[in-house]
Parts: structure tokens; C-alpha cells; sequence
């Protein structure tokens, strides 16, 4: 052949190539069915789960699951045999579970009388930090030009982060915070936690809220300096001059463990990948109410084993080499996604991640098709990429695309864009069963569920197909 010849012989056969896969990757999209979706999602969100906490039997028995249909659906284990873990899909990793929090708080005032304070009423210990202590010392007013070492410090208004960043470096014993506004605020969500965001409740009882609860990773640092919200009253009190105030915390601990269940598809490239994650874990059982969790996040984590089938349907080896997540302990702070990203040896080497958190709801009932795409904004192609499958495939959604500089915050999302990679972020937005035991399978909206798993398996793959390296 000569050379003219042999250019349009290549020409023809990437086009062939390129034609090839469009097909493969359109079987692949034939595999995501409904009936697989719903029974993936009601036997998430069935009462046998009880709510998958983390840390307890139920969120290992959901990984467990979870792990066999990575299996099944013949994704490559993560950890090589020679790992010597027992089940390759799993990363398991270890947290302290801290409870039964309690305080006492005393003051002594100048004339000796000693008045006892009533948690929830009078004041309120911020944050709930992971500590047993006993502190004790005198209040003083807060003042940018003093140091406040071994004192409680009494400060009016909401505090910057560089006041506590220097009260902490001074070696403060805590802050005693008076704000009316929030003050009041934060009793009232205290009053009535049982009935949040005006939800439909499932019974009578008030419920203990989340934050009775707390998983801290080891390693991470269990001392929070210790900010307290105070009332009116207190502040008052407090003002009067040469007060002491005592203060005793303490919390239960024991050890539990987690895992996040992972899988790959091998791509042509080693040396690039992309993830594709959703947090399976959720609030378990709190009074003796389940807490289900079929759109939180049962929705994404069926997602994310639909697409997995999706990959290997196509029969395409991906450019890139897929990693398929499924993170534990997200409810309790991103646990999960944090404990990969910080132990993953070859971050640099991830080009980007997609994320699911919720998405089987309709945020406004007068508009079924809407969801969130959150992006990260100097990835533009990915609203691109998003909007002409929607137009090619005929896809009932109506997108809102979320443009985010930084996108840190509100899922496993954040854990992989502090690393500085590229995010996309499908979510449906809040309802009024968000955080509820009514959180119920039975009010997903699977037609918009099933177009979007379809258009984040058709976004994903050209994530995966992408040829630009990330900035
Ligand atoms: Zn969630």
C-alpha cells in the first residue's frame, strides 16, 4: 500500500474502532434495567439492614452483599491475593466509637456559693468533643491582646476560626459562647430534633439524635477544644467578676470496624484511573425506629453496581482503569472516602471521581425530572458531556448544573476534590424524609433513577475514554 492508501485504510479502521465502541458502550447502557434497580434498592433499604450503621453487624452484612454482587458482576477484587486479606473486595479500617456522652458544669461565684448548670437547658457543649476531662480556672473576657492560658474564656457573638485557632494555641481551657441568635436557635432544633425539617415522624417518642453518636478514625486527632453555648441567664452570671467555673466531660469508647468495598476494571492505561463511589452506610436503628435510608444512599450505591455491570456488559477496555467504591462510615463524616484517599498509593494518578449521594427523590413535586450536577468548574466538558447525552438518548432529566470552584463539601465529593481532583456529583437535593425513618423505598421516583444511573454511566464512560490528562 502506499502511504495515501495506508492514511485512509487508518482512517477507516479508527473509524470502524470508534464506531465499535459507540456500539459496545450502547450495550452496556441496555444492561441497567429497572427490575435490577428496585430489588437492588429495597433489599438495601429493607428492615433486614437496619439502617446500616456503621461500625455495627448491619453495615458489615451490607458490605458483605455488596462485595458478592462486585463478584458476581465480575469486577477485578482490589487488593491482590498476596494482601492476605480475606475478602480482596474489602479495605477494612478501624474507628473509635464515642458515646453516652455527658458534662457537668459548676461556678463558683464571688461569694462562694457553688450553682449547678442542666445540659440542654442551660448551655450546650458544642460539637460533642471525643474527650474525658476535668478542667477548672477562672473566666475571663475575651481579648485580642491578651493571652488566655488555663482560663475559660467568655465571648460574646460567634467567634471567628482565627479566635479559636489562637485560644487553642494559648492553651484555653474553652470557650463560653453567648449569642442570642444561634442560642436560641439551637435550642429550639433541641426541642423539637424529633420532628426536623418539619419531616412526617414515625411515631410519638423524641429520638436521640445522631450526634449522640461519634466515629473518630484513629490516628486522627480525638482532643476538640471545647466550645460551649451558653444562655442568657449564664452569661450574666458569668459576667460578675472573680467566677470559677468546673467543668467534667466524658464519653464511652470502644473499637469498631468498617470497610469500603471496592473493585476495579482494568483499562489499557496503568498508570491512570477514575473512581466512581457512593456511601452505603446510614443512621440504623435510633428508639427502635429504622432508619432505611433508600434514597440516602441506597439510591447511589445501586447506581454504582449498575454501572459496574454496565462496564463489563460493553465488553470495552476502558482507557483509563476504573475503580468501583462503595464507602463506609460517610454519615459519620466522610469516614470512608477519607481513609482511602489518605492511604491510596498512587493519588496522583486518579483523573477523576464521580459521585452519588441521593438520588431517587423529587426535591419539588411539580418538577419530576429535576436533579443536581454538581462539577468541579474548570472541568467544564463534564456539563458537556452530560447535556449531549441527555439530547442523543432522549433522557428525561432536567438538570441543574452546579459549577463549584472548590467542591469540598457535602459528600464523599470533598474527600477526593481536597486531593485537588476533578469531581461530577449527582443528587436529587433535600425532602422532607431526608435524615427520617421515612426515608422509604417506596417514594423513589425510579424513572428519573434509572435516566440517571443511565447518564452517569454514559458521562462515566467518557471520563474513563478521556485522553487530556487533569491540570
Ligand atoms: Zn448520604
Amino acid at each position: 500500500m502506499d502511504n495515501k492508501k495506508i492514511k485512509i485504510w487508518l482512517l477507516g479502521s479508527l473509524f470502524l474502532c470508534v464506531q465499535t465502541t459507540f456500539a459496545q458502550r450502547d450495550k452496556g447502557l441496555e444492561a441497567i434495567t429497572l427490575p435490577s434497580i428496585q430489588a437492588q434498592t429495597a433489599y438495601l433499604a429493607s428492615d433486614l439492614m437496619q439502617g446500616r450503621e456503621a461500625g455495627t453487624v448491619n453495615a458489615a452484612r451490607t458490605a458483605e452483599y455488596l462485595a458478592s454482587q462486585f463478584g458476581s458482576i465480575g469486577l477485578k477484587p482490589y487488593f491482590p491475593k498476596e494482601s492476605g486479606i480475606l475478602n480482596q473486595y474489602m479495605q477494612p479500617f478501624s474507628a473509635m466509637r464515642c458515646s453516652n456522652f455527658k458534662s457537668q458544669l459548676s461556678l463558683k461565684n464571688d461569694l462562694g456559693s457553688t450553682l449547678f448548670f442542666e445540659e440542654n437547658i442551660d448551655y450546650q457543649v458544642s460539637g460533642k468533643p471525643v474527650v474525658d476531662a476535668k478542667l477548672s480556672g477562672k473566666v475571663v473576657t475575651y481579648d485580642s491582646l491578651s493571652n488566655h492560658r488555663g482560663s475559660f474564656v467568655y465571648y460574646k457573638g460567634i467567634p471567628s476560626g482565627q479566635v479559636i485557632a489562637d485560644l487553642k494555641s494559648q492553651g484555653a481551657l474553652a470557650l463560653l459562647v453567648y449569642d442570642s441568635v444561634s442560642w436560641k436557635q439551637n435550642i429550639e432544633k433541641n426541642a423539637f430534633r424529633y420532628h426536623y425539617n418539619e419531616a412526617i415522624y414515625e411515631g410519638e417518642q423524641p429520638r436521640k439524635i445522631f450526634s449522640d453518636t461519634k466515629l473518630v478514625v484513629e490516628g486522627e486527632n480525638l482532643q476538640t477544644f471545647v466550645q460551649i453555648n451558653i444562655s442568657e441567664q449564664m452569661a450574666h452570671l458569668l459576667k460578675s467578676s472573680s467566677t470559677t467555673v468546673s467543668l467534667t466531660l466524658s464519653c464511652q469508647q470502644e473499637q469498631v470496624f468498617l470497610r469500603n468495598v471496592l473493585g476495579i476494571i482494568e483499562g489499557e492505561k496503568s498508570d491512570e484511573y477514575v473512581v466512581i463511589g457512593s456511601h452505603f452506610d446510614h443512621l440504623g436503628v435510633q428508639n427502635g425506629y429504622i432508619y432505611n435510608g433508600a434514597d440516602d444512599n441506597a439510591s447511589g450505591t445501586v447506581a454504582v453496581l449498575q454501572i459496574a455491570k454496565a462496564f463489563v456488559a460493553s465488553g470495552v477496555k476502558p482507557r483509563r482503569s476504573i475503580i468501583f467504591a462503595l464507602w463506609d462510615g460517610e454519615e459519620y463524616g466522610l469516614l470512608g472516602s477519607r481513609y482511602f484517599t489518605r492511604n491510596c498509593a498512587f493519588m496522583n494518578q486518579i483523573q477523576g471521581y464521580m459521585n452519588f449521594d441521593m438520588i431517587g427523590r423529587n426535591h419539588d413535586e411539580n418538577n419530576p425530572e429535576s436533579v443536581v450536577f454538581f462539577y468541579t468548574a474548570n472541568h467544564p466538558q463534564y456539563e458537556e458531556w452530560l447535556k449531549g447525552h441527555i439530547r442523543h438518548y432522549g433522557l428525561s432529566l432536567k438538570p441543574v448544573y452546579k459549577a463549584w470552584d472548590n467542591p469540598v463539601g457535602g459528600s464523599d465529593n470533598a474527600s477526593f476534590a481536597k486531593q485537588g481532583i476533578p469531581i461530577a456529583w449527582y443528587h436529587t437535593d433535600g425532602h422532607p424524609d431526608y435524615h427520617q425513618p421515612s426515608d422509604h423505598v417506596d417514594k423513589i421516583n425510579w424513572n428519573k433513577m434509572i435516566d440517571i444511573i443511565r447518564s452517569a454511566y454514559l458521562v462515566f464512560f467518557d471520563m474513563a475514554q478521556e485522553e487530556e490528562d487533569k491540570e
